[in-house]
């Protein structure tokens, strides 16, 4: 590990990634490992988690590409120093700038539940700003892993990028390196452990986590619409996305009248039998299979509820009544599992969500703005989706990130040029007149003090 930080070291001491060419350069050949080798990278998604190959695209190659794509537009203004205007009194002697510098060497830690999009996403952005940078996969989903570990030296000179595979005790050793960003995805009992190891290097990180992200439904809402946004959010992937809904706060007459709209849409997303659909996912592997069933109480489940375990499989699950004592609402669910709170209005769903951890997501489903600007302006999350869910991924021109227990800091865009470059002050006078700043020089006296 440490020959390997030592050889990006002095890559990047060789001032080459500071181009504006390099950038562009590095972010173009991603662009072509994606295009050139797509059919590969859709079997090895398929492998580990039998994603869709919709999905994949979608929610994986198309953001990263998308991503490219804003990135080159706009890199060369992002990256040139920006004058910000001092006070009038200050401005006939002084020029102020931001100058976005690189850091270094980062490390890109992934998760597993869209190993694309979470190690390559993050690259472009340390790229697009001129670092180097060690990306670590996850190991859970070992296909896309090693077709990382292959494809990347293809197009990316090895000097400047490093793919490390491994687990737990590889992910210790590199910890043990100094870095100069580690940007990493996962879950917040490890991101503690990222933190702790960068706090010995006084290395900034970002920690993308998770958590259960609420929605709530008002009596107000279009109940298809809401249905089908909501079950293709919460079952793309197998419920195994970051941003997905975790749980639903409704009144009970909107429980029970939203019933038929979301047996409809699961039929029309995957016809009689969602275990042959083509369109459904698998869980990662047999402990997050167990996990996942051990959090479903049967007695509870109004939709869904089957499972095969040979194939890492449980079917779309509604639950209704559920309590916050519930097991399902004692974890983060990242599985196929929707359970429904009832509340009496939409103030006691906004104190249930304000009594729990800071979510990454919130989501509002209603026809009024009053209520839109009732739980923008008296809640908090990473993101805040209104009649929506999880696209917001997909919108450049917004951060991406938690709060609180769902993460610090955030990337995407303009965002990720923030997240991966030290912003100099950066301040330009002449010698020219030095007499107007006299006060500020010894001897001092009370006249000068109150100048
Ligand atoms: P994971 O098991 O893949 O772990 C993430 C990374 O941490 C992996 O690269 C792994 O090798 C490394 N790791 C694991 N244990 C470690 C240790 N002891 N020391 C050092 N490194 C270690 O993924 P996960 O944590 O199961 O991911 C799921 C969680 O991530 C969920 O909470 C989810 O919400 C969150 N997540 C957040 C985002 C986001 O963008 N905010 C995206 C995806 C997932």
């Amino acid at each position: 590990m440490e020959v390997i930080v030592n050889t990006l070291r002095k890559s990047f001491a060789t001032n080459l990634t500071k181009s504006y060419e390099w950038r562009s350069a590095q972010l173009l050949a991603i662009e072509k490992l994606l295009d050139e080798n797509q059919t590969e990278l859709l079997d090895a998604l398929k492998q580990d988690l039998n994603k869709p190959n919709q999905e994949s695209i979608v929610l994986e190659i198309s953001l990263i590409k998308n991503g490219i794509v804003h990135c080159l537009k706009n890199l060369k203004t992002w990256v040139q120093p920006q004058k910000v205007n001092p006070i009038f009194q200050a401005r006939a002697v002084y020029s102020t700038y931001i100058q976005y510098q690189p850091l270094g060497v980062c490390l890109i830690i992934g998760a597993w539940n869209y190993p694309l999009m979470l190690t390559l996403v993050p690259l472009v952005g340390a790229l697009a700003s001129g670092n180097c940078a060690v990306v670590k996969p996850s190991e859970l989903s070992p296909n896309t892993a090693k077709v990382l570990e292959k494809l990347l030296p293809k197009y990316i000179d090895s000097d400047f990028v490093r793919v490390v595979n491994g687990g737990v005790p590889e992910t210790t050793k590199l910890l043990e390196q100094k870095f100069d960003h580690i940007f990493y995805t996962g879950n917040g009992t490890v991101g503690r452990i990222v933190m702790q190891a960068a706090a010995k290097h006084m290395t900034p990180v970002v920690l993308e986590c998770g958590g259960k992200s609420p929605v709530y439904i008002d009596e107000t809402a279009d109940l298809l619409v809401t249905a089908k946004r909501l079950a293709w959010g919460k079952f793309a992937n197998a419920g195994q996305t970051c941003i997905a809904p975790d749980y639903i706060l409704c009144t009970k007459e909107t429980q029970e009248k939203i019933l038929p709209f979301l047996k409809q849409v699961f039929e029309e997303f995957y016809g009689d039998s969602v275990k042959k659909s083509d369109s459904y996912a698998r869980i990662v592997n047999e402990r997050h299979f167990d996990r996942i069933l051990n959090l479903i109480d049967q007695s509870k489940v109004v939709v869904g509820g089957e499972s095969d375990k040979s194939q890492k499989f449980i079917a779309p699950t509604v639950m209704f009544n559920v309590t916050p004592e519930d097991k399902v609402m004692s974890e983060e669910i990242f599985g196929p599992v929707l359970p429904f709170i009832t509340v009496n209005n939409r103030q006691e769903a906004i104190d249930f969500i304000n009594s729990r951890d800071k979510p990454l997501a919130l989501y509002v489903f209603a026809n009024d703005d009053k209520i839109y600007e009732d739980f923008q302006n008296n809640t908090t999350s990473g993101s805040f989706g209104y009649n929506d869910v999880l696209v917001q991924v997909g919108f450049e021109c917004v951060p991406f990130g938690g709060v609180g227990e769902s993460g610090i800091g955030n990337y995407h865009g303009k965002f990720s040029i923030d997240t991966f470059s030290h912003q100099r002050a950066v301040l330009k006078t002449s010698f020219f007149g030095d007499s107007l700043s006299y006060f500020r020089y010894p001897p001092y006296s009370e006249s000068k003090t109150n100048k």
